[in-house]
């Protein structure tokens, strides 16, 4: 039941014209398309109607202030014209943050993107020939020439990747797996369910701690189309373990004539031992060590845009091209793009360490995250009331994307805090800027970063500061 009072309350709400014609909305028609102002105070009116009918709104109907409804309806505006996909700053220590869109793309990249995606290209054109070429040998020849493989293809995603080999390979069929790799990353892609969707019959063997090779030996028959290893990206099994190694596995296969293909994961290049992280597996490595088929990203630690390599032999690369899906995985030209300009810079690796911001974020040492610390810190200090307090402190930062999952970064910190508010909600402030800064909190602290802060942050952090404190 709608009350008289609310019914009067309905009634004077104004009309949309009636609200356009207003002094205060004159600079918004000027600055925004019409539609869209005429949308924020459909918007507007739509949730006031509601709020009453709800009985939210209790307001004698003189009560309702003009003011405070254009005031609603220019925020309303303001939130309308701006863009979903925002820059934010990242001061979150995790270098290949799947949520802030992992890996940033190195300069040369960039530069490649605004030359080809302003003109026209050879996207799929052969110019010794004069006529019709593939999109798909553009990145081929450089993969080829880092990693040592025959033959590559790139498609939108590693999920994909992963999709089309199994589809290609072992549809209808079964593919081995250890039970300790049945892996999940990231809610949406789980080892069994991307088996199911591919068409082929995923067989478990082992133990989820132990898997041994007479394991695989004992699944292998007429119906086994391929054995799967999968990297375990984003979790360790730690104490009494076993897996079977690539190498080995690889020799299993050779033995009973039956395919074998690596899920990598994250595709790496360059040895990062070198910056005290351990265990991540190299693509040319994985090549050297003879399996079938590997597939893994292109912007986790390799640093790239979002893809899906896969390496293999020619005669297998031609069968996976032919499949109907790789159509629909097909790669864009911006994706190939970006990732032949990263990939090249792979011909030096210390020129790429320097280059790519996802390597350059984990070699960045200490010292020079200290004085970069510092300098926020400074920053700050020189620009925000006494009530926010800064300091810095010790932490550590994560490589992520389902890489190195327990292995930390010595880092340097910078925590704010606030006499006047609770570090919940200078996280929720700073979250809430133009370019929002994303934090976290920890004992009553908002900590950031700074080992993945870019260039300029500080003075978005500044600026958000400041604005957080007024
Ligand atoms: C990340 C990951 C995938 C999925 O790769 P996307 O490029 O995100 O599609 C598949 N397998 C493993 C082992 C991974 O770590």
């Amino acid at each position: 039941m709608v009350s008289s009072g609310s019914k009067e309350m309905l009634r004077s709400l104004p009309a949309v014209d009636e609200i356009l014609r207003q002094e205060a909305m004159r600079d918004a028609v000027e600055n925004y398309p019409r539609t869209l102002v005429v949308r924020a105070i459909r918007n507007v009116l739509d949730r006031n109607r509601q709020a009453i009918i709800k009985g939210e709104i209790a307001l004698e109907p003189e009560e309702l202030d003009q003011a405070t409804l254009v005031q609603e309806i220019l925020e309303e505006l303001e939130h309308l014209a701006s863009f979903t996909l925002r820059r934010v700053v990242n001061g979150t220590g995790i270098i290949v943050h799947t949520n802030l869109g992992r890996s940033l793309l190195c300069q040369d990249a960039l530069d490649r993107l605004q030359l080809i995606g302003s003109g026209y290209s050879n996207l799929e054109y052969d110019l010794a020939a004069g006529k019709r070429g593939s999109r798909y040998v553009h990145a081929e020849a450089i993969l080829c020439e880092i990693t040592g493989a025959e033959g590559a293809l790139v498609v939108n995603n590693n999920a994909g990747a992963v999709v089309l080999v199994l589809n290609t390979l072992a549809q209808g069929r079964e593919v081995v797996v250890s039970r300790g790799q049945l892996v999940e990353i990231g809610g949406s892609f789980r080892i069994p369910d991307i088996m199911a969707r591919s068409g082929a019959r995923l067989r478990e063997v082992g133990c989820t701690n132990r898997t041994h090779p007479n394991d695989y030996e004992a699944a292998i028959g007429p119906e086994t189309a391929l054995l799967l290893d999968v990297h375990a990206s984003n979790y360790q099994i730690i104490g009494f373990t076993a897996e079977v190694g690539l190498r080995e596995l690889v020799e299993l296969g050779r033995r009973h004539k039956v395919p074998v293909m690596q899920d990598l994961g994250s595709g790496c290049f360059v040895d990062v031992t070198r910056f005290g992280l351990q265990g991540e597996p190299l693509v040319q490595d994985s090549v050297r060590s003879g399996v079938d088929v590997i597939t893994f990203s292109g912007d986790k630690l390799l640093g790239g845009t979002q893809a899906g390599i896969i390496l293999a032999r020619k005669e297998l690369i031609a069968e996976l091209r032919r499949n109907p899906l790789t159509r629909a995985l097909r790669v864009d030209k911006l994706t190939l793009t970006a990732l032949e300009a990263t990939l090249r810079l792979y011909r030096d690796e210390d020129a790429a360490i320097q280059a790519i911001p996802t390597l350059k974020m984990i070699a960045t040492d200490l010292k020079t995250l200290e004085d970069r610390a510092q300098g926020l810190v400074e920053a700050l200090k020189v620009n925000i009331p006494e009530s926010i307090g800064v300091q810095i402190m010790d932490g550590s930062s994560m490589v992520g994307g389902g890489a190195l999952p327990v292995q930390k970064l010595p880092t340097k910190l910078v925590a704010i805090s606030s006499k006047e508010m609770s570090a919940a909600r200078l996280e929720v402030r700073f979250r809430g800027y133009l370019t929002p800064v994303i934090g976290r909190v920890e004992q009553e602290l908002f900590l950031l970063d700074v080992r993945t802060l870019q260039p300029g942050d500080e003075e978005i952090i500044t600026a958000a500061a400041i604005s957080v404190s007024r």
